[in-house]
């Protein structure tokens, strides 16, 4: 009898950001070890640089710029769920 192999969970993750909300810090860029965010070079209608995520597809959920950001302004969630 030979034993199925189990499909490899291939998850990826939505990373926003309220441009809105956001007043530039950059405390996301620093924790974000896979460099998901880079700070717009045009200014929000708050009047800052407002970070942007660039590279979501690099995000492993770690949940750090969600918990560091002082405004609140980030949310991260699961996007697709793997075939099995
Ligand atoms: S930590 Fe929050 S407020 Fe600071 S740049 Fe990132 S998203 Fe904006
Ligand atoms: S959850 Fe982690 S990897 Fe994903 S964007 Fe935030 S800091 Fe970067």
């Amino acid at each position: 009898m030979s034993v199925k192999p189990k499909k490899k969970r291939a998850r990826s993750f939505a990373v926003h950001v309220d441009p809105d909300v956001c007043d530039g810090c950059g405390v996301c860029i620093f924790y974000c070890k896979p460099k998901v965010f880079i700070l717009s070079p045009e200014l929000s209608r708050r009047g800052v640089f407002p970070a942007v995520p660039v590279a979501e597809e690099a995000c492993n959920n770690c949940g750090l710029c969600d918990k560091a950001c002082p405004q609140l302004a980030i949310w991260v969630m699961p996007k697709e769920e793997d075939e099995s």
